[in-house]
């Protein structure tokens, strides 16, 4: 996914993961170290894991306090913890490391939109602190570039680094809330920054498990977003384990349509991945799925599409999230003209279908849907270093 509101692409089945020939340059030996290290990342343990290091709820509350609370983001772990004894604290403090996670950008755009960009073992990912109305967002991401191929977005030309660790999904969220204005804090988090959250699911839900637990963070669950380009056997893990919200890339009506711009369509057809939704919402009858749809300009947003759409819909209790697309590079897709996505609007929701348009946030920051890409963003007042 890339960043934002309910967004973008995503790719094909594990089978068909391939490496990009630029690979190497961003796997570093660090990566390899990291993964055949045997410390358990500190940012990804649940209450129940503190629980069992500490022996005792009690103390585990106050780890998690300490850990998921509000405070400067640290990478260090202190010697000793206020209501935990230290003969129990030292057993986390040997077992446990904080991600070692940088922050070596920081742009902020015009309408508020702050985009990290965050170096950690063996590569460089980025974070986007959304503010809105009343809340703020902050949108992660799973993978270190992505193991998916979507046509229309940046992330998809780094090829795949490697996933993330729980503990460096949510670190992200402790690190990028701090940015929220008091007046909107981040009670929300998308997963729809780099990467395919469905290819790195054991990471993915134990991060969404994390970050919604009491007492800390407690997001709620319907606050926990997480995005897939059609990943079918992800997808049905994930609505079986989770209790957390899932958001649908859908972008075309049409096979064809799709799959000329997520090639794993060819393997996860749009009827297979809207069966799987309407099986879910007769066990779930109360479930909202969000159903995200870059608009392109002639290639998926005629008045046909409009009422197809509401067709494949039926029987999904959805929200239909229209996004013009971002440009990338020299891609030649563009966004769908203002007045053709209020028509397609305007079609769908007199059929009875709930949609938003979400126009794009930190466009001038490269931080919108399909812009992550690692993307220096432009030096100009808006920018703050780190
Ligand atoms: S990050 Fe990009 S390439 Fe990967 S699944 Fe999402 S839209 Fe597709």
């Amino acid at each position: 996914m890339a960043a934002g509101q309910p967004g973008e692409a995503h790719g094909q089945a594990h089978g068909e993961m391939a490496t990009t020939p630029g690979l190497a340059c961003y796997l570093t030996d660090a990566v390899m170290n990291a993964s055949s290290s045997t410390a358990r990342g500190l940012t990804g343990l649940t209450v129940r894991d503190l629980e069992v290091m500490l022996g005792s709820r009690t103390r585990a509350l106050v780890a998690a306090h300490w850990i998921y609370g509000p405070r400067p983001w640290t990478a260090d772990i202190p010697e000793t913890l206020p209501g935990i004894a230290p003969q129990a604290w030292i057993r986390v403090r040997d077992a446990c490391t904080l991600p070692s996670i940088e922050v070596t950008e920081q742009a902020v755009a015009a309408d508020g939109t702050t985009k990290l960009l965050l170096t950690l073992d063996g590569g460089v990912i980025e974070t986007v602190m959304i503010p809105a109305a009343t809340r703020s967002t902050i949108c992660v991401s799973s993978q270190v570039g992505c193991t998916r191929s979507c046509k229309f977005c940046s992330t998809a030309t780094l090829g795949f680094g490697r996933n993330l660790r729980a503990d460096e999904i949510v670190a992200q969220y402790l690190i990028a809330r701090m940015l929220a204005p008091v007046a909107t804090p981040a009670t929300n988090v998308v997963f729809m920054g780099m990467g395919e959250p469905m290819d790195n699911l054991d990471e993915v839900l134990v991060a969404v498990d994390v970050l919604t637990q009491a007492p800390a963070p407690q997001l709620g669950r319907a606050q926990v977003t997480v995005s897939t380009s059609g990943v079918l056997p992800g997808m049905q893990r994930f609505l079986a384990e989770s209790h957390g919200s899932l958001a649908l890339s859908l972008n075309g009506t049409t096979d064809a349509q799709r799959t000329a711009l997520m090639p794993h369509n060819k393997t996860w057809p749009i009827a297979a991945l809207l069966q799987l939704l309407r099986d879910d919402q007769r066990a779930h009858p109360r479930r909202i799925h969000f159903i995200e749809y870059v608009m392109f300009d002639g290639i998926n947003d005629a008045d046909d599409d409009a009422a197809r759409i509401v067709e494949l819909l039926t029987g999904i209790n959805a929200r239909l999230n229209l996004i013009p697309h971002n440009p990338i590079g020299t891609s030649l897709l563009r966004a769908s003209p203002t007045p053709r996505i209020e028509a397609f609007h305007r079609i769908v929701s007199a059929a009875g279908l709930r949609c938003m348009v979400r126009w794009p946030r930190g466009q001038d920051i490269a931080a919108a849907c399909g812009q992550l890409a690692r993307v220096r963003s432009r030096p100009a007042a808006d920018h703050v270093d780190s």
